[in-house]
């Protein structure tokens, strides 16, 4: 039975990766610390249906289905760099907000989120570097010299902790090299992906420039006593640890998933920012969820837990930057419009036909 599974799997993960090559997705890539707990939930519940699989691995929704209003680039990462995306170092740039800097000093990942947002960009750059990251750093000295505005950089990717620490800490240096910056806010999965990989050097980097680390957990069984170890050690080197995460079908798509997840984060000190409404991008149908069953979840959440559970909050990342709820003004031709300062932003709801909610039997299945 489970031999038959892993050979449809492998098949799966054929068919996607000539997907991947032809439409510049990053192709599957899982390391070996994330495969052992894939593998542990594929034996218990006899195949590749489980949320941590679903994280990493395709389904035939993943390989197949699309829906209208997809689209490569919903938050429009490629329009917001300072030049357009063009020339060397500044494609590592992207300004959605006047005081706020995005650097991508790296376009490597730990491992690959198959819902990943930022696939188009990702995709593109996959496999042609990745030694870049001295153009890229100037290119970010350059940009802070003459955007005084700017208060604070955030490191994202790629993952920035799959960078050496020389080459981390160099970035840092120079990020606090303007004395008016926030310190560094860094992006990572790297943590839940290949805990060992942040080494005492990579932690004293991030300690000695004060930078501000983000997790990106999405199930709570990503929170084992490795990854709980390393954010243990991480906090007591003093770093400010946050998280954050986006709404996965079949994978984190029930209020008791969510629940146990901010407590178990809650319980490492690491609170947890935003939860995301997932973005309409290319091939994102297996994980995206009616925009109306998202405000349940969210109101299940919100009745019945406790505020330190409910303060973190729910938002859809847009090219002009973050929208709420509450900004909603109208729904029209299965479109939710959103308006944030006097910008319109519709956004293409997930047809209900197609969400099948994730089962809890399932969702959290080792309880
Ligand atoms: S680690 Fe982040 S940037 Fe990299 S594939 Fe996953 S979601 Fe995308």
């Amino acid at each position: 039975m489970i031999l038959d599974e892993t050979a449809a799997q492998d098949e799966r993960n054929r068919r996607y990766a000539a997907l991947a090559a032809h439409e510049g997705l990053l192709p599957v890539k899982v390391p070996p610390f994330y495969r052992r707990k894939v593998e542990a939930e594929v034996q218990a519940l006899g195949g590749h249906f489980g949320p941590l699989a679903r994280v990493v691995l395709p389904d035939e929704a993943r390989i197949g289905l699309r829906v209208s209003g997809e689209v490569p680039d919903f938050v429009a990462d490629r329009t917001n760099m300072p030049t357009g995306g063009a020339g060397s170092g500044e494609d590592a740039l992207i300004r959605k907000y006047r005081d706020r800097l995005l650097f991508a000093p790296t376009s490597v990942c730990a491992g690959h989120c198959l819902y990943c947002f930022r696939q188009d960009l990702l995709g593109d750059l996959h496999g042609r570097e990745d030694h870049a990251f001295s153009g890229r750093t100037e290119a970010l000295r350059a940009r802070l010299m003459v955007e005084p505005e700017v208060r604070e950089v955030i490191l994202s990717g790629g993952d920035p902790l799959t960078l050496p620490a020389n080459a981390l800490a160099a970035i840092l240096a120079t990020i606090e090299g303007f004395p008016h910056l926030h310190p560094a806010r860094l992006h990572t999965r790297a943590p839940v992906f290949q805990p060992k990989s942040l080494s005492p050097a990579k932690i004293e980097a991030l300690a000695r420039h004060g930078a501000r680390v983000v997790l990106h957990v999405v199930h709570p069984y990503e929170l084992c006593p490795e990854v709980e170890d390393l954010i243990g050690r991480l906090r007591r080197a003093g770093l400010r640890l946050y998280n954050q995460f986006p709404l996965l079908r079949g994978v984190n798509d029930h209020p008791a998933v969510l629940a146990r997840l901010l407590e178990r984060l809650d319980d490492l000190h690491v609170r947890n920012l935003s939860i995301f409404v997932p973005e309409p991008i290319t091939g994102s149908a297996t994980y995206r969820l009616a925009y109306d069953r998202i405000l349940a979840l969210w109101r299940a959440l919100s009745w019945s837990n406790p505020s330190w559970i409910t303060a973190t909050r729910l938002a859809l990342d847009t090219p002009f930057g973050k929208v709420r709820p509450e900004d909603e003004i109208a729904r029209e031709n299965g479109h939710i419009l959103f308006r944030r300062e006097g910008r319109t932003i519709r956004y293409p709801d997930f047809p209900q036909e197609h969400d099948r909610p994730g089962q809890i039997e399932t969702l959290l299945w080792r309880e």
